[in-house]
């Protein structure tokens, strides 16, 4: 018998067969075997694609373990496996063995969908509660690392809490879709394929609802949906139907995933290839593993919420301090924070063993420079004077506060008196500087301060009020003086 003579003998037979030619290699599918895999015309396109997986690990079937290969034997081989070719999936009863058919040596699988069987084929109880039970161990698997969900490892959780549905449901592509904030389109942000399966998610970014209307009114009124064959989708579902068949999606389970009321996406599972019953239970799973993912979500939201809540609180909070201690006009420190930072520069000098400077000053005539430009014009020109002062600090322990009025004082650590006088004579030139006209003035043509300088080496009894009543003293010496000057005791 030739080999033609032998081909159309195995074409005759009513079961799917895929032989390979021991001597050869050359590997054969018959009619039946195509149509199963939905292959009729292109034979060579299904051999080149056909794989084996192990039903259960999902791993590919290499070697050893290869059908062609562990079907050798002249009695036959028992052997559940996932068949994918041609996009393909199937769970598939396989029975092997090595025939001589006229002098020529062949390997024959007689593949069977199992398919219709469900998931069951991998369990050897298939009653609801055994169904049920293992479906528990699975979710409390999934929740059990959901528990432990942050910002950096939710995906990963998504992703494998899809995957241990997928695979517990033998289903081909299991997923999450989230909306857009006003509903009108959808991003697939997760997705599980099972081995040999094409996944989709790049694909499916920003995809509009007015592309789906069908789907989008199931998921959004009935939050469920469910297509046993996308074959017999009604007419309105033409959109989806082709969209189904471009993906060769043969049956369809959607449930909406709702995160504190609201709508936010859903979950779904594909099956390719061959249409598939849904079951109550199925429903009811796919709901469960949607309801712990939108937990998941939401714990995660919350958590970032009130992060960023923290923080918002905190730079409230870096204001109020920096309100608390800052003057309204003029923007420098004020009283409260020149008394405590007074204080902190006393004890640490003491500690250091250094002296600590501290100039009083004070705007000359101020009542009548306001008197005569007003007092708008005489806040103005406080702030002016208040930043010419700050000018003044060049180091970064020095600070410059309003006393009170038109009053101010410069706290200038571990400072001596010769060092101090040099800052008091910057402070009238920056104030020289601002060439503030005021014509009326007894003293000057602009507008002046008088300077009064204190410094003292710093001793635990050393009292702030002592350095201020100081400070004061020579600030009132120069006013004697004639203003617009700098003096000291
Ligand atoms: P002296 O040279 O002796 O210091 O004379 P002076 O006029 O500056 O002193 P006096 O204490 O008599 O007057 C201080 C003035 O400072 C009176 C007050 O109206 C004015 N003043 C105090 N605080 C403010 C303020 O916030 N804005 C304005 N525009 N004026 C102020
Ligand atoms: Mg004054
Ligand atoms: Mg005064």
């Amino acid at each position: 018998m030739s080999d033609i003579e032998c081909r159309e003998m195995l074409n005759q037979l009513p079961v799917s067969l895929l032989c390979q030619r021991v001597d050869t290699g050359d590997i054969y599918a018959n009619p039946a075997c195509l149509t199963l895999f939905g292959a009729t015309q292109d034979e060579e396109g299904f051999i080149s694609s056909v794989q084996f997986f192990d039903a259960q690990s999902r791993q590919a079937l290499k070697g050893d373990v290869h059908p062609f290969i562990s079907c050798t034997g002249r009695k036959p081989t028992e052997l559940t496996v996932r068949v994918n070719s041609n996009a393909r999936n199937l769970n598939c009863a396989i029975t092997g063995q090595r025939l001589e058919i006229k002098g020529v040596a062949w390997v024959v699988l007689h593949i069977r969908s199992v398919q219709d069987n469900d998931v069951s084929i991998l369990q050897t109880d298939n009653s609801p509660l055994a169904n049920h039970l293992a479906f528990s161990r699975v979710l409390s698997g999934i929740s059990s690392q959901l528990i432990n969900v942050n910002t950096e490892n939710l995906d990963t959780l998504i992703e494998r809490s899809l995957g241990a549905f997928g695979e517990f449901c033998g289903v081909d592509r299991c997923y999450l879709f989230q909306f857009s904030d006003n509903k009108s389109a959808m991003d697939n942000t997760h997705e599980w394929v099972a081995a040999g399966v094409e996944p989709y998610k790049d694909e499916l970014q920003n995809v509009s609802m007015s592309d789906l209307p069908y789907f989008e009114n199931a998921i959004k009124q009935q939050h469920v949906f469910k297509i046993d064959d996308v074959r017999d989708l009604p007419e309105e579902a033409s959109l989806e139907k082709a969209e189904f068949t471009r993906e060769r999606i043969q049956a369809v389970l959607c449930v909406a995933v709702h995160i504190s009321d609201e709508l936010f996406g859903f979950v779904g599972c594909d099956i390719i290839g061959s249409p598939y019953q849904w079951r109550d239970y199925d429903i009811r799973y796919l709901k469960l593993i949607g309801e712990m993912l939108s937990n998941s979500l939401e714990n995660v939201a919350n958590r970032l919420s009130l992060h960023q809540m923290k923080s918002a609180l905190e730079e409230a909070n870096q204001q109020l301090a920096h309100l608390a201690n800052s003057d309204g006009l003029t923007g420098i420190a004020n009283r409260r924070l020149f008394d405590e930072s007074l204080d902190k520069a006393i004890q640490r000098g003491c500690r250091e063993l250094k002296p600590v400077s501290l100039l009083m000053v004070d705007v000359d005539h101020f009542k009548d420079f306001n008197d005569t430009f007003g007092h708008a014009v005489g806040d103005e020109a406080l702030r002016r004077v208040a930043r010419a002062l700050e000018s003044c600090c060049k180091r970064s322990d020095d600070l410059a506060a309003r006393y009170g009025g038109e009053e101010f004082a410069i706290i200038l650590p571990d400072t001596d008196s010769e060092q101090a006088k040099h800052v008091a004579s910057d402070i009238m030139q920056a104030i020289a500087q601002l060439n503030i006209a005021f014509a009326s003035s007894p003293t000057s043509d602009t507008l002046t301060v008088s300077v009064g300088v204190s410094t003292q080496l710093c001793r635990p009894s050393l009292t702030l009020s002592e350095l201020v009543t100081q400070a004061d003293k020579a600030l009132y010496k120069a006013k004697g003086n004639g203003r617009n000057q700098v003096a000291s005791l």
